[in-house]
């Protein structure tokens, strides 16, 4: 018997398992997928939002200024890329300067510090590229970017090294309510859990339903994003927003922690909770309005286009807390955007409300605060490279030619608490497939990698799901 199943591995869902693991507790956290971070996590703009968009009194608002603030400590302490960059939002018109006066006072009544509206001037001073009919903008220091992903990995690997278990491949069919707490039907067989705490995105409805009479309704909506190579890099030195409208915060560029430059998103509802298509329609729609904001747009230099799915609802907010009609059975549903920045608030408080219901709420002496860094071998010195390689010699290989990757942080990052599970997963690690060439050199080499760590053929590689098979047999053997 668990006292604690997180249903999903998401943000929102690992933030919650490394917050729990901090007690005594037995708890896991268990995903449909075969990796962590395999929904809306892997797919959006990365963002850490300052929080004056929001409705005040919202808990939008509430846990995305809270949010922002715990982003800093956490990432020093699980070692993931984050970078306080600040963020503008532009005005062309006279309704856009309305807009974001309204926008400086909505974050003002929030709690966001360090913001100013600036001239014309003053934005092109801090942004050269930006096009020249600019008239003013919001700025707001507090903003930042952030690995998404990568960030949930570590808040996963941290809470397993800190008893916490995960169940992958699991997906939850049904839920049942008992005398003792809750069973869960799942592929992986039945669990015995006190408390459930919901945080399955798209289909928080779906996991909700199953237990309570109070209905949600999901409405997918979705994002499609162009993203440009590392020579884009430097083109933007913050988060650059377009006045947001009915749709959404507006369409964006970014760098992104790794260097590379990010366009979008679209806004658009849709029927399929889990299409995550790109389409021509969403990706010139991008293109389009990031050429009005932006002086020369190089697209020449995208190298891939992905699409995110938001989970809206009709109220508008995020529904978190402890059910009234199920107690012991929490929502974390509704987490659409800004729900990777207030992920790290709405853990302490949904946290804070399961371990209030417990005796002792000490947290554990034995608590270990932080995760082994990654190794990126590019970064060292070349003392420490040859003293890494002397180690072990996997460390004088390279794998990955546009991201410079060895063999040795591809090694690591299979075998670490966690580790990567398919080829996406060894990409959203460590980085190789993520250049210029997006695998097209490295990704032969990293399947004979992985199938040699994992023991498994290379034919049992698979892409990102179970069914993204990548070989079938040997190519002079096909035609037989
Ligand atoms: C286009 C776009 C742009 C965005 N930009 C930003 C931004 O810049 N900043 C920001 O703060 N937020 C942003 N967001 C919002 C943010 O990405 C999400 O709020 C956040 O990722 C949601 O995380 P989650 O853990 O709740 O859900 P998810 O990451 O979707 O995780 C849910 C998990 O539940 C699992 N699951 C579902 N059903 C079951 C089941 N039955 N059994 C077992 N497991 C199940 C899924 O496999 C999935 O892994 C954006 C979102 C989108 C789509």
């Amino acid at each position: 018997m668990y006292d604690v199943v997180i249903v999903g591995a998401g943000i929102t869902g690992s933030f919650i398992t490394r917050e729990l693991s901090k007690y005594n507790l037995k708890i896991a956290m268990i995903d449909k997928s075969n990796d962590v971070a395999n929904g809306t996590t892997k797919a959006n703009s990365a963002i850490v939002h300052a929080g004056y968009d929001a409705e005040e009194g919202s808990l939008k608002a509430k846990f995305n200024v809270r949010g922002n603030k715990l982003y800093e400590a956490i990432c020093k302490e699980l070692h993931v890329p984050f970078k306080r960059i600040g963020s503008l939002v532009l005005a062309f018109d006279d309704q856009d300067i309305v807009t974001i006066r309204e926008l400086y006072d909505r974050g003002l009544k929030n709690g966001v510090e360090e913001m100013m509206l600036l001239e014309k001037d003053e934005v092109l001073r801090l942004e050269e590229n930006i096009n020249n009919d600019v008239v003013g903008a919001l700025h707001a220091k507090s903003a930042g970017i952030v690995g998404p992903w990568e960030l949930a990995i570590a808040l996963t690997e941290n809470a397993l090294e800190n008893g916490a278990e995960l169940h992958l491949n699991c997906h939850v069919k049904g839920i049942s309510k008992n005398a003792k707490g809750f069973e869960l039907d799942t592929t992986k067989g039945l669990m015995e859990t006190k408390m459930v705490v919901n945080c399955a995105g798209v289909h928080s409805d779906d996991i909700n339903n199953m237990v309570n009479e109070n209905k949600i309704e999901i409405i997918p909506n979705s994002g499609e994003y162009n993203l440009f190579d590392k020579s884009m890099g430097s083109f933007v030195n913050s988060v650059i927003f377009r006045c947001p409208t009915q749709a959404g915060k507006g369409v964006l560029v970014t760098p992104t922690v790794h260097g590379n430059l990010l366009v979008g998103p679209t806004a658009l509802n849709v029927e399929d909770k889990d299409g995550v298509a790109t389409t021509y329609e969403g990706l010139t729609f991008i293109n389009n309005l990031s050429k009005e904001t932006m002086k020369e747009m190089k697209f020449q230099n995208v190298i891939t286009s992905f699409t995110g799915i938001r989970a809206k609802v009709a109220g508008g907010d995020f529904i978190v807390g402890e059910s009234e009609e199920s107690p012991g059975f929490f929502n974390v549903a509704g987490i659409d955007s800004p729900g990777l920045t207030a992920a790290p608030a709405i853990a302490e408080y949904v946290v804070g409300q399961i371990i209030s219901t417990r005796d002792r709420t000490e947290i554990k002496k034995d608590f270990i605060h932080n995760r082994r860094p990654s190794i990126h071998f590019m970064d060292l010195s070349s003392h420490e490279k040859d003293a890494l390689i002397s180690k072990d010699p996997a460390f004088g290989k390279i794998i990955c030619r546009c991201e410079n990757i060895t063999e040795g942080e591809i090694i690591d990052i299979i075998r670490r608490e966690a580790g990567a599970t398919t080829l996406d997963g060894v990409k959203r690690r460590a980085r190789p497939g993520s250049g210029r060439c997006q695998g097209g050199f490295c990704a032969s080499r990293v399947i004979e990698i992985f199938a040699r760590e994992q023991n498994i053929l290379i034919t049992e590689v698979v892409k990102d799901n179970l069914q993204s098979v990548i070989l079938t047999g040997k190519t002079n053997e096909a035609g037989r």
